[in-house]
């Protein structure tokens, strides 16, 4: 919906929805404060206060004249989902059951390592692609995340990872009359935010973000390309866009569009080196069958040398897609195209019907694979002990039965 309709809304009702300003984008913000008879240079003060700074509140923007605070904090808002359980594992990965409004709930994941910290995003409630090895997938599909319910997974991960440097850095980072920047910033020039922003690598505790959580990216596009801006917006996250990565099932229109609106890395869940075991544990393979899938990634790369590589994703399921002659068959499938290939052990759940494969039949499918010159990584498998390993997440969905609807819909 445009900010107009939205502010008419919420001027009209006596109870005015207030407008979120926690998924908007550069230019969205931009639109928003012209329209509010402001000039578009608060877009980027309020961008940083509330992604770099982690603000709440409008009061807390204290850059801001304080009729500005006022008049926003009566139309508008930011709002993210509340942390309803927060989960350590032995490993250090922590897990966030994040409640959204209506009832459902999402989870998100961070995962830390030596040298990054990669938060793993939910971009729909549920998912409707039905993928048999998935327990998302069993949960059934309900609706598609906001922009703002998207970003704000790095929002609240980021201030529950960092509140002190969120706080020390906006103190810091603002000059003791930090009113008087509103008369330098009139020409649209940074104000004293500028100097300490969180993003910084120095401080960045989020150095990765994988849209690998619940949901399938590409079936929820807009929002899902809303938020990227974000993360790559540098009066926002500053992530480059190689360390942002969407993972897809493979809607193929979708990725086709991805590659004109929104560059960043891509990783796409193939899980079978031909279409007759595809069709069994990815029906989407039915709509858009490999040969399509793969054409449509060597189409995203196109004519771009910047780009290097793509990621196959996977998944080792015993005596379904793990043979020898299955490992064969990816290598040359896959024979033209600049990809590596990331083998995921698959991480059980209730009533799943499918078993992982043997550490020694994973080895020796990834030893073929290696001997024919792709580099192949076996994934490591994280946070097993809060259910926060890939595809155990679940959250809580209601109304499922959206499921076929909408995966024979896009
Ligand atoms: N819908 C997107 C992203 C969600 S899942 C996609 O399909 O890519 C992220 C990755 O985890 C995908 O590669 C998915 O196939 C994989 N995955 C799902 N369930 C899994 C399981 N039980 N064990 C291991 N990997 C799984």
């Amino acid at each position: 919906m445009s900010s107009t309709l939205l502010l008419n809304a919420s001027l009209k009702n006596k109870a005015p929805a207030k407008i979120n300003l926690l998924g908007y984008d550069l230019v969205h913000m931009k639109a928003f404060f012209t329209e509010i008879g402001e000039k578009p240079f608060r877009a980027v003060q309020v961008l940083k206060w509330i992604h770099q700074f982690g603000a709440e509140d409008f009061s807390q923007m204290s850059n801001v004249s304080q009729d500005l605070r006022r008049k926003l904090s009566e139309i508008a808002e930011i709002r993210a989902p509340e942390i309803v359980a927060e989960q350590k594992a032995s490993d250090g990965t922590i897990k966030w059951l994040m409640r959204l409004d209506g009832g459902n709930s999402i989870e998100t994941v961070y995962i830390p390592e030596d040298n990054r910290g990669t938060l793993c995003v939910s971009s729909q409630v549920g998912c409707a692609l039905d993928c048999g090895f998935c327990s998302t997938a069993k949960q059934g599909f309900n609706r598609n995340l906001t922009s703002a319910e998207i970003i704000a997974q790095l929002w609240v991960a980021n201030r529950a990872l960092n509140p002190l440097a969120l706080k020390s850095l906006a103190l810091n980072s603002l000059p003791s009359n930090s009113l008087s920047l509103n008369k330098d910033a009139s020409n649209g020039a940074e104000t004293g935010i500028r100097h300490g922003k969180v993003q910084d690598s120095k401080n960045r505790v989020i150095t990765n973000v994988v849209l690998m959580g619940m949901g399938e990216p590409l079936l929820n596009f807009d929002n899902v390309v809303e938020a990227i801006h974000l993360m790559l917006e540098d009066n926002a996250y500053g992530l480059s866009k190689r360390r942002v990565t969407i993972s897809t099932a493979g809607v193929v229109p979708a990725l086709k569009r991805l590659r004109e609106e929104c560059d960043v890395s891509l990783a796409i869940s193939l899980h079978a080196p031909n279409d007759q075991i595809r069709n069994k544990i990815v029906p989407l393979n039915k709509k858009y069958p490999i040969k399509e899938l793969l054409e449509a990634c060597q189409y995203y790369f196109k004519g771009d040398t910047k780009k290097k590589q793509f990621t196959i994703e996977y998944v080792m399921l015993a005596g379904v897609n793990d043979s020898e002659k299955n490992a064969h068959e990816l290598a040359s499938l896959l024979k033209k195209l600049p990809c590596k290939i990331n083998l995921i052990p698959f991480n059980p759940f209730p009533n799943s019907e499918f078993a992982c494969s043997k550490m020694q039949t994973i080895n020796r499918f990834k030893d073929i694979l290696y001997k024919a010159g792709y580099v192949t990584v076996i994934r490591k498998t994280r946070g097993e002990d809060i259910d926060a390993a890939c595809g155990q997440l679940a959250g809580k969905v209601k109304d499922k039965s959206r499921r076929i609807k909408v995966a024979n819909t896009e």
